[in-house]
């Protein structure tokens, strides 16, 4: 069969549209399958990049105030030092020590302690306020260890100010090394409140600045009593301690809401700072692609699916109707035996198939005796009956696979035996005699034996110059011969070549 043919016939089979109808939804649902995900991992891309980008921006705005209240500490530790700075007066003192980055709003006071914890010199009032902050914790730590260098408080309220603040301190050695007191500035943690109040994160997310050892000191949005507590048992903790910067995704132990967190040390500083974004807020607006792309290609594919199953069903319907209609017009309605159109199709083939095979084809053409009689006496319907009954006969009498009855006319019948040679065509011949007079329909009046049947047989093509029509002609002036010599027997023709080299002789018929 051409290519062209087969992808027709492959068209029209309903299995086929079945299976396109069944793949290319799954085609298409891979695809968007494939098309969520993508999207989803650009959600998460997006997501990361902002949250990195914000604590680019936070870290160093942080790092930036932090180094300017540093750079102020030093420069009082610097120039205490100064020869003489003793007998200035005050102002003048006061003039040298600070620089205007002390005024700056965020900047909570600068105090000079001297070892004992007693202000000794403050950036913002002269005389000094009278303070002992001997109890802080930046102090005892500094008095502990020489080289602490810029150290970061826990929060606290301050003692001048009254508001929570975050103490940044140094070291002031007396010149033989040992401890001469502090130098301190304090941020006020409003700086912080403020600094992330300008970031937009969604409800569900948020904002934390940590010390080193675990201690909260911002979180956006607030939480009250958040402030000041640690974070040290909870598993977030491990991460910020391991390193210097990542992320991390992980369920929080407050609320359990699960947040992608992304944190990075301030500069060299004693703080991690920290974005944790909720990952319901990440995916949201994916989810909901999702829920629209997925709900159309689930609807787009049962419709699909549908349409394939039903155009599948149509077609296997309309298959089987023309197959059955190509049934009924090789069929002959009456009996149910191969009508005329049949026969002369198969009659060809198997001419054809025995002439290229050199095997022999033997035809019988069988016909009723005195038809028209019964006709006549018992009505047009019980003859119709007779015929049914009469291609039972036939049937009964070729059995073979091969074999073919059918019914060539009125009350003519054909028999084609296929691959047998006159032995083995007589016998098919007895037998049908045998069924058709054992034939009877007792509510008709028609006993066994009233029906009989002439049949003349002809047998060839097996190789010799006989044609389909000459064998056919054969059979029927056997079938004459039948008819002529009493009816109710079979006579066979002779071979095309006897017929050929005796034509005087054509019909030298025997009977059965
Ligand atoms: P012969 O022995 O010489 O064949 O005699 P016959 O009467 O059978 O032959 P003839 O050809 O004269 O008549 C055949 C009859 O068969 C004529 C017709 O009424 C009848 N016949 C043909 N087809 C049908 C049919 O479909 N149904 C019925 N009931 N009769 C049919
Ligand atoms: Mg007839
Ligand atoms: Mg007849």
């Amino acid at each position: 069969m051409s290519p062209p043919l087969r992808l027709a016939r492959w068209l029209r089979s309903s299995r086929t549209w079945i299976i396109l109808g069944i793949l290319a939804p799954l085609g298409m649902l891979a695809l968007s399958a494939l098309m969520l995900l993508e999207l989803r991992h650009d959600a998460w891309e997006k997501a990361e990049r902002s949250a990195g980008s914000l604590l680019q921006v936070v870290e160093g705005d942080i790092a930036r105030n932090v180094e300017i209240i540093d750079l102020s500490l030093r420069a009082v530790v610097d120039n205490l030092k100064a020869p003489g700075l003793s007998t200035l007066s005050p102002e003048l003192r006061q003039l040298l020590l600070f620089d205007r980055a002390v005024t700056a709003r965020e900047m909570g006071v600068v105090l000079v302690l001297d070892e004992t914890g007693n202000v000794v010199i403050d950036a913002g009032a002269l005389p000094p306020r009278q303070l002992n902050n001997a109890d802080r914790d930046y102090f005892q730590a500094h008095k502990r260890r020489s080289d602490l260098g810029l150290y970061v408080s826990r929060p606290v309220v301050s003692r001048l100010l009254g508001v929570p603040v975050v103490v940044v301190s140094r070291r002031i050695d007396k010149p033989d090394g040992s401890f001469g007191g502090i130098v301190l500035g304090s941020l006020k943690l409003s700086y912080f409140s403020r600094l992330f109040e300008r970031v937009r994160l969604g409800p569900g997310s948020a904002i934390n600045l940590y010390l080193r050892d675990g201690t909260r000191l911002m979180r956006h949005p607030a939480i009250e009593g958040d402030i000041g507590g640690s974070i040290v048992e909870t598993p977030s903790y491990g991460h910020f301690r391991d390193r210097r910067s990542g992320h991390f995704r992980g369920a929080s132990v407050r609320d359990g809401v699960d947040r992608y967190n992304a944190f990075t040390q301030v500069a060299d500083l004693p703080l991690v700072l920290n974005v944790a974004v909720a990952i319901h807020e990440i995916e949201a607006e994916w989810r909901n692609k999702a829920v629209v792309i997925g709900l159309s290609v689930l609807i787009l594919c049962g419709l699909t699916i549908a349409l394939s199953v039903l155009f599948g069903g149509e077609l296997r319907r309309s298959a089987a109707m023309q197959a059955e209609l190509a049934r009924l017009s090789r069929t002959d309605s009456l009996t149910g035996l191969a009508n005329r159109r049949r026969f002369d199709e198969a009659f060809a083939r198997a001419s054809n198939a025995a002439r290229r095979s050199s095997r022999p084809l033997t035809l019988l053409l069988i016909d009723a005796d005195h038809f028209k009689r019964i006709n006549d006496h018992h009505g047009h319907a019980v003859g119709d009956a007779v015929l049914r009954k009469l291609a039972g006969s036939l049937r009964a009498g070729a059995h073979r696979p091969e074999d073919l009855a059918c019914r060539v006319g009125g009350e003519e019948f054909a028999i084609l035996l296929p691959d047998t040679d006159l032995d083995g065509a007589v016998p098919v011949a007895e037998r049908v005699h045998r069924a058709v007079s054992a034939l009877s329909i007792p509510r008709a009046g028609i006993d066994a034996g009233s029906v009989t049947v002439s049949i003349g047989i002809a047998s060839g093509l097996d190789g010799g110059e006989d044609t389909a029509e000459r064998l056919y002609r054969r059979a029927d002036a056997a079938l004459y011969a039948a008819k002529k010599a009493g009816r109710n027997q079979t006579c066979t023709a002779p071979s095309a070549q006897q017929a050929d080299v005796a034509p005087e002789e054509k019909l030298r018929l025997q009977t059965a």
